[in-house]
């Protein structure tokens, strides 16, 4: 195998749930959610896991509770339907879409917000580009696009690179980001062969996601500053989790370590309302006080926006702290993050 491509062995060299349970003495019923929901780890992502139920284990290792009856739906910002125009490209907004160009991924995540279509599918997933480029050269107002999925850097270089060509050749000056996690769960994915395709059709962000200290490491710092060399912009999107990062000093330390390998932190998603993840959903005022707190504790550079994303394609609104705590004829009463009240005036 060539070198550019030894990332190859760790998607097919995967973990089996009777390892787990020998390992951690686990329970083998809970491997029965794999019936429903794609279950899947390869060996480096396990041997982050300390023990059981652990802020990794937690992410990856299906839970019986995903089957429980669930307040929550599948699809419910209809990204499968109205947002659709194409199939595999979701337009929200006017000058940006999501183009889900695989349906595979290094780890697969019990939280995923597209656990309904995920893991699910065969290699021809993703076979209509040219419908989705005719779409996009009708479409001036489109600016920004976004490669997600699934996990878009699970195929291969010479496909990222077809897709990256083919969006460059009509969209000259667009932004383009790729929304991967790989930079957690597979950092070897991020090869010298691979930045350079990057380079190459830039400008090229990208959005990685984790949710916890824990998956930063010596290979992932390699990944992200070898990133930085090749001039591609690092952001991360995380999500708030229950048992995993639904505190202070989980996610001060998430954020902080992250800045620390060149990611900024840029969403931090409460968990959109799907079916199968109830348990993982911490409480909306919880976040906003973590928020809060975080403010003026860490460097402004590593607090992220806190997202929520409304339901029936409403869209994504930041949820922030109140700091504005009256107002007067000339001025407003402003709250600092040590909770004193200053009047400023207008
Ligand atoms: C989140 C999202 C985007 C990107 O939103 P940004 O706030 O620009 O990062 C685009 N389209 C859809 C459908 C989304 O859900
Ligand atoms: S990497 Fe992203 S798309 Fe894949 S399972 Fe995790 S959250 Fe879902």
């Amino acid at each position: 195998m060539h070198q550019k491509d030894q990332w190859k062995n760790y998607v097919s060299d995967l973990v089996t749930p009777e390892e787990i349970c020998d390992k951690f003495q686990a329970d083998k019923e809970i491997f029965k959610v794999h019936r429903v929901y794609p279950f899947r780890i390869n060996r480096y992502f396990f041997s982050l896991i300390k023990e059981k139920n652990d802020p990794l284990w937690l992410q990856a290792i299906p839970d019986e509770k995903e089957l429980c009856k669930s307040n929550g739906s599948e699809d419910p910002f209809l990204e499968d339907n109205i947002l659709s125009p194409v199939p595999n490209l979701i337009h929200r907004y006017k000058n940006r879409v999501i183009l889900l160009v695989s349906d595979k991924c290094a780890v697969y995540c019990r939280h995923c917000m597209r656990k309904r279509r995920v893991g699910l599918h065969e290699e021809t997933f993703f076979d209509n580009f040219s419908d989705i480029l005719n779409y996009l050269e009708s479409h001036d107002e489109i600016d920004d696009i976004i490669l997600s999925g699934g996990d878009p850097l699970l195929v291969s270089d010479e496909k990222i690179e077809f897709i990256l060509a083919g969006l460059r050749k009509i969209k000259k000056d667009s932004i383009l980001r790729i929304h991967t996690r790989t930079f957690s769960t597979l950092p070897q994915r991020i090869t010298e062969n691979l930045c350079k395709i990057i380079k190459k059709y830039e400008p090229v962000y990208i959005n990685t996601h984790f949710n916890h200290s824990m998956e930063i490491t010596g290979e992932t710092k390699k990944a992200s500053f070898k990133a930085c060399d090749y001039g591609i912009p690092l952001g991360c999107q995380s999500v708030f989790l229950k048992g995993v990062n639904d505190n202070f000093k989980a996610l001060s330390d998430l954020f902080t370590n992250l800045l620390k390998i060149k990611i900024k932190p840029y969403y931090l998603h409460h968990p959109d309302p799907i079916k199968g993840t109830d348990h993982l959903r911490p409480d909306i005022e919880k976040g906003i006080k973590i928020m809060k707190m975080l403010r003026g504790q860490i460097s402004g550079l590593a607090v992220p926006y806190y997202m929520i994303d409304l339901p029936d394609g409403g869209g994504k609104v930041p949820l922030l702290p109140e700091y504005i705590r009256g107002k007067g004829a000339d001025y407003i009463e402003v709250e600092n993050f040590k909770g004193k009240l200053y009047r400023y005036p207008l």
